[in-house]
């Protein structure tokens, strides 16, 4: 899409709104809130210059954190959306876009192999997701622990205290996913009542053995929650053989009793979009709660989201978009999947370049689409502190490039996992920096090949 018609999209769906605004009881505006128009000019203007202090999250030399700009329909389908301003927390404050939510919410869970009915709803975010996943299970389970690898999302360990949970860590195994014989171990000391699995762990992209976890939970009676926050959307690719996923850990997704999965993570939306989702749909009876002023038009046969949700207000536009998105770009493997397949493509061909440089080695094998290299050769001796030393030059010279600055971000990989993942290093220092990247715009393609080419001669 030309910028011309991303202009043309935005106005004629602004345009759609302004007509049915028009077809309501004309009335007089008040002056109280006027500015005027130079004036919103100027302030635009210069946010137009505050803004510019940004990195270049839309373009591909941009390869570190885990940001890109929405997809150009989700943001028509939000501006369009937000002039309304419906609230998703009661039928009373968006028919409409309630709607829209509950029919993205059964693509999301389809896509998971979950039953499209299963109980779910967005959330402004994954953490909000994970909160309210842990708290159903530790509601359920009353007394008893939650399990994480030590690879998790550090959200997992917080929320376990404010829900008043312990939260046990479990080792990983050298690719940095959850090891599921020290799990098996700690299951047979501890009552553990839920255990986490990452797919998609933030630093490293792990993917957890989903598959033996869900045994393990059946043998000892906890429940499996599933993070998918950032990874969920790789389900799509779970049998398209280029992708080279692990298929069995991507099935086992539908044997997860919970999953968050992050719409504004993998699923070309704005920040404020995350998902729940609940394969017994009979939890909805913990979220039970009445609300006096709330929930006015409860003889409609759709119950009201915000009595399946721990949040109140959240916006409509962020389902609006999502449901716009989807119906352009489909959950399947030629639709968003097609997208992911490129920034797939785009890991596993920097890891085999990182690994002929001679001065790269990839800590762990890309599981999903995020990458990691430490600064030596394979098997090279090298200290953990020597290695952190050069992970810093290297990051540093990328983004302070004239010519052409590339953007990428760092991991201190902690020693447990590197005594595992990078055995010739010599441990003096409790962790070692290494350089991470997320590839996940498809254009990461098309630069991957400099990028890693770069990252050999940073340092
Ligand atoms: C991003 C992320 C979270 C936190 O989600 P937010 O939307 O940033 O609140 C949790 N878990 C994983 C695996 C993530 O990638």
């Amino acid at each position: 899409m030309t910028e011309a018609e991303f202009r043309a999209l935005v106005a004629r769906g602004l345009g759609a709104v302004a007509d049915w605004e028009a077809d309501w009881r004309s009335f007089e505006r008040d002056g109280a809130l006027d500015v005027p128009a130079a004036q919103a000019h100027a302030v635009i203007d210069e946010l137009g210059v505050r803004l510019r202090d940004n990195y270049p999250y839309f373009h591909p030399d941009y390869a570190a954190q885990m940001l890109r700009p929405p997809h150009p329909v989700a943001l028509a389908a939000y501006a369009m959306a937000m002039r309304i301003n419906p609230n998703n927390h009661a039928l009373d404050g968006g028919p409409a876009t309630a709607a829209l939510e509950r029919e993205a919410i059964a693509q999301l869970a389809t896509m998971c192999g979950y039953p499209a009915d299963a109980l779910g709803h967005l959330t402004t975010s994954g953490t909000i997701a994970n909160l309210e996943a842990l708290w159903v299970a530790t509601r359920l389970l009353p007394g008893t622990a939650v399990a994480v690898s030590s690879q998790a999302h550090y959200t997992h360990a917080r929320m376990c205290e404010l829900l008043g949970a312990r939260c046990l860590e479990v080792a990983t195994t050298a690719d940095g996913a959850m090891d599921p014989a020290a799990l098996r171990a700690l299951a047979r000391k501890e009552r553990i009542g839920t255990i986490v699995a990452m797919i998609g762990a933030t630093a490293c992209g792990a993917v957890d053995p989903l598959h033996e976890i869900a045994d393990i939970a059946h043998e000892c009676g906890a429940r499996v929650h599933a993070d998918a926050a950032y990874g969920g959307f790789f389900r799509l690719l779970a049998d398209v053989p280029e992708a080279r996923l692990d298929a069995p850990r991507w099935h086992a997704l539908a044997r997860a009793d919970s999953i968050a999965v992050d719409p504004h993570k993998h699923g070309l939306q704005p920040y404020g979009c995350g998902c729940v989702l609940f394969k017994d749909p009979n939890v909805a009876r913990l979220y039970a709660h009445d609300s006096p002023y709330t929930y006015f038009t409860s003889a409609r046969e759709i119950g009201h989201l915000g009595e399946i949700s721990l949040e109140c207000s959240r916006p409509g536009a962020a389902a609006a978009a999502l449901w716009a998105t989807l119906r352009c770009v489909p959950l399947n493997a030629e639709g968003l999947g097609r997208a992911l397949l490129r920034c797939r493509g785009a890991a596993l061909h920097a890891e085999g370049r990182m690994r002929s440089s001679g001065r790269l080695t990839p800590v762990v094998a890309p599981a999903l689409d995020i990458v990691t290299a430490a600064c030596m050769g394979d098997g090279e001796r090298v200290s953990a502190s020597e290695l952190s030393r050069r992970a810093e030059e290297a990051f540093a010279a990328l983004m302070s490039d004239r010519s052409r600055p590339f953007y990428v971000a760092t991991w201190r990989v902690p020693r447990a996992l590197g005594e595992l993942a990078l055995p010739s290093v010599v441990w003096d220092a409790p962790h070692a920096l290494v350089l991470r990247s997320v590839l996940m715009k498809p254009e990461h393609a098309q630069i991957v090949e400099a990028l890693v080419d770069r990252m050999a001669v940073a340092w």
